[in-house]
């Protein structure tokens, strides 16, 4: 069984974060992601999008910004376990044994819930068996990479911001893009609407309402699609490259709920000097958890996170003064950073 300082369940912006912190008082840390890439919702729901409001830093894609803080972890030793739920948790004196689905086993004195919205999947498109068939060969549910789309011609499904906002800026790239929906009715900001009804006019984007999916159409990679009309209950064949769904995710704290963690509107409860739960040696942090005046946002986890640690080190250490300095000027720190000798 490894053993390790912190382990972190998520490897979402705050989650890499955390080992930063801890790796500025030497702390090592294991994170565990169940998603296949770290950067949760930055990675996974918006990547291209862009974001505003990291102190000191006008603008970045929320991907450059997972890029950045991996970049910042590199000089500390932590394991990054990927396509893994943390699943099981038991006490075994002062540590915690922690269990992952595929039966890896961790001790640690501290575990970080850094798990953001729970352990999220993106809704399927309920009415086709087994979507997952031709997944990345012509079947997504995020857009990774824009160029992936270009020149290609794009099915995409949806009512909401997502959908709206990939039309619009898909249609930049793709051969030709088709938004699907099941009512002429859109659940996203007015404007981008407007600027894909723009688009229909000027016919860069068709526009198909009421509709839903038929079938897929494809052996090795998806070729076509049949949507059905909702009012008419026509079926209609058409060709087509990409099948983009985007249709929200399914939120599930999962197994987090079985901890025994003290819970408050659906999210875990923390104390606001350590970021501590309910339970000893259990920390909550970033979209997680709960305190009064809680906001989701990146910034609010970094602070969370940073004081966590602290609490972290003196459960390791107990007695001892943890350790405060200035990156500036602390050459201790400086070492730990790898930037003086
Ligand atoms: P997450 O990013 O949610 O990461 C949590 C990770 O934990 C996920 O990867 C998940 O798979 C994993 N996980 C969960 N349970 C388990 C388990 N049991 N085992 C293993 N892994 C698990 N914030 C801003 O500050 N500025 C913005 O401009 C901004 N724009 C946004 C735009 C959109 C469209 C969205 C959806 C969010 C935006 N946010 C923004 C919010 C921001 O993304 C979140 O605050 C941030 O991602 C929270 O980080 P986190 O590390 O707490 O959790």
């Amino acid at each position: 069984m490894k053993e390790t300082d912190i382990l972190i369940v998520g490897a979402g912006p705050v989650g890499l974060f955390t080992v930063f912190e801890a790796g500025l008082l030497g702390l090592n840390c294991t994170l565990i992601d169940n998603l296949d890439k770290p950067g949760g919702q930055c990675a996974e729901l918006y990547p291209e999008k862009p974001i505003y409001d990291i102190p000191g830093v006008p603008f970045q894609t929320a991907q450059e910004h997972v890029d950045a803080l991996l970049k910042q972890i590199e000089p500390f030793n932590y394991e990054l376990n990927l396509s893994q739920r943390v699943q099981l948790i038991s006490k075994d004196g002062d540590y915690w044994i922690v269990e992952t689905n595929q039966g890896d086993k961790y001790k640690t004195k501290n575990i970080f819930i850094a798990a953001g919205a729970g352990s999220f999947e993106p809704r399927r498109p309920a009415n086709i068996e087994n979507p997952d068939l031709l997944l990345d060969k012509g079947i997504t549910y995020a857009v990774r990479s824009i160029d992936h789309y270009k020149d290609k011609e794009v099915f995409i499904f949806g009512g909401g911001d997502s959908a709206l906002d990939w039309t619009v800026e898909l249609s930049k790239v793709a051969s030709h893009v088709s938004l699907v929906h099941r009512r002429d009715q859109f659940r996203g900001a007015f404007k981008t609407e407007q600027e894909m009804r723009e688009l229909v006019k000027k016919e860069k984007v068709t526009l198909y309402t009421p509709h839903l999916i038929d079938e897929i159409i494809g052996d090795e990679k998806v070729s076509g699609v049949k949507l059905k009309n909702f009012e008419t209950l026509e079926i209609t064949e058409h060709k087509a490259d990409e099948l983009l769904f985007l249709f929200g995710l399914n939120k599930k704290l999962g197994p987090i709920l079985d901890w025994e963690l003290e819970l408050e509107s659906k999210k875990i409860a923390v104390n606001t000097s350590t970021f501590e739960t309910s339970r000893k040696g259990i920390f909550a942090v970033g979209d997680i958890n709960h305190y009064e005046g809680k906001l989701d946002l990146i910034l609010c986890g970094f602070h969370e996170t940073t004081l966590a640690v602290q609490e972290a080190y003196r459960r390791i250490y107990p007695g001892e003064r943890v350790p405060f300095g200035y990156t500036t000027s602390n050459k201790k720190l400086q070492k730990k950073l790898g930037v003086v000798d």
